[in-house]
């Protein structure tokens, strides 16, 4: 598929046309993946964070977030439960947060690992090399890290560095990769100032970097982020911008499984949270494999506020595990069983 080819269907408006689009994501899908889909555990294990992001409601310069920090043992007895509900995997994500100590995170994953049969996946920001080779030789198996956008002044815009350190997370996606993680990146779509030429860059980017899991979902403006005030301080051309709509997530999810076959691909919140009654099943049947049922403890979750009325904010690790469970039934789809890694196509 050309770049042209990929802003074509972006742009595609006909109904007709694009259930085209749905039925070879869907086959793709089928014959690369198959019908199982994994469910990952999502432990948001802490809110704090040093950047200041512009789209990201937990941004350091959000003074209203109550910050919290869960235990180690709240972290493990969650993982515990993820056993109980037969999934493979455990997502510990978190704000760049550097009052989580390397041997702090490193006991946490090494206690999964010894305890329970899970893959550990981290999503805990821009950490040094030498955390994440520490973290990778206690066995955590996946990191993920999504570029956002590939587009540099709209990143920067976005995403500003620290002080004293460029940020710079196709390096580190490279690292990742050298050091034996599963790798997972994608982007947001929708981002004030993203347009079609760019999102159709990012996608064909995710050809080129290799990825085992690749998550793509709307931007969803936060009323106390930079982007949710103001949007972008420079014009772009209306018709060039990428809306932040659910189409746009079915087509991008969709375009992302015919270029990347065998990528684990989520079915995200974010799209769920536009829409609650059938997002999830719609991104499944248009090129996702996975989903990620939350399992924060409920007092913690609605502080983990990256962007308003996310959805299964007020529901308990066993509500979501038994929705997630219905919703994939109720497309003829079965359950993943193991822990639903990569598996890579003989070329
Ligand atoms: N601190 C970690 C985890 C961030 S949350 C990190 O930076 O990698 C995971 C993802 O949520 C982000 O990578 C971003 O793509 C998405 N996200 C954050 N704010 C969002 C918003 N307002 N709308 C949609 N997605 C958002």
């Amino acid at each position: 598929m050309t770049k042209q080819d990929i802003i074509q269907w972006l742009k595609e408006e006909d109904e007709d046309r694009l259930k085209k689009l749905w039925r070879q994501a869907d086959k793709v899908r089928q014959e690369n993946v198959g019908d199982e889909v994994h469910l990952r555990g999502l432990i948001e294990f802490s809110n704090y964070c040093i950047r200041r992001c512009g789209y990201c409601g937990l941004t350091a310069d959000n003074k209203d977030v109550q910050r919290y920090r869960m235990s180690a043992d709240e972290i493990i007895a969650c993982a515990h439960e993820a056993v109980q509900y037969d999934y493979g995997t455990v997502v510990l994500q978190s704000g760049e947060d550097y009052g989580i100590k390397r041997d702090w995170l490193t006991n946490v994953v090494r206690c999964i690992k010894t305890e329970t049969p899970l893959a550990v996946t981290l999503s805990v920001g821009e950490r040094s090399y030498d955390d994440l080779k520490t973290w990778k030789e206690a066995g955590a198996d996946r990191y993920l890290l999504r570029f956002e956008t590939a587009n540099q002044q709209l990143y920067d815009y976005i995403h500003p560095s620290l002080p004293n350190k460029i940020s710079d997370r196709f390096e580190i996606l490279r690292q990742l990769r050298n050091l034996g993680y599963e790798v997972g990146s994608g982007v947001m779509l929708g981002i004030p100032g993203q347009t079609y030429d760019s999102l159709a860059d990012d996608l064909l980017l995710f050809q080129h970097l290799d990825l085992d899991m690749i998550g793509v979902g709307p931007f969803i403006p936060h009323p106390d982020t930079r982007l949710g005030k103001e949007g972008i301080p420079w014009e772009v051309d209306d018709r060039e911008q990428v809306p932040n709509t659910e189409l746009m997530t079915y087509k991008a999810v969709a375009l992302t499984r015919i270029l990347r076959p065998d990528a684990n691909i989520p079915s995200t919140t974010a799209l769920a949270t536009l829409n609650s009654r059938e997002g999830r099943e719609l991104g499944l049947s248009r090129g996702a494999n996975i989903v990620m049922p939350n399992m924060t403890p409920p007092e913690y979750r609605l502080l983990y506020e990256i962007y308003p009325a996310k959805a299964c904010i007020d529901e308990t690790a066993k509500q979501c595990h038994l929705c997630m469970k219905g919703r994939i039934y109720s497309i003829g789809r079965d359950i993943g069983v193991g822990q639903g890694g990569r598996v890579r196509r003989a070329s």
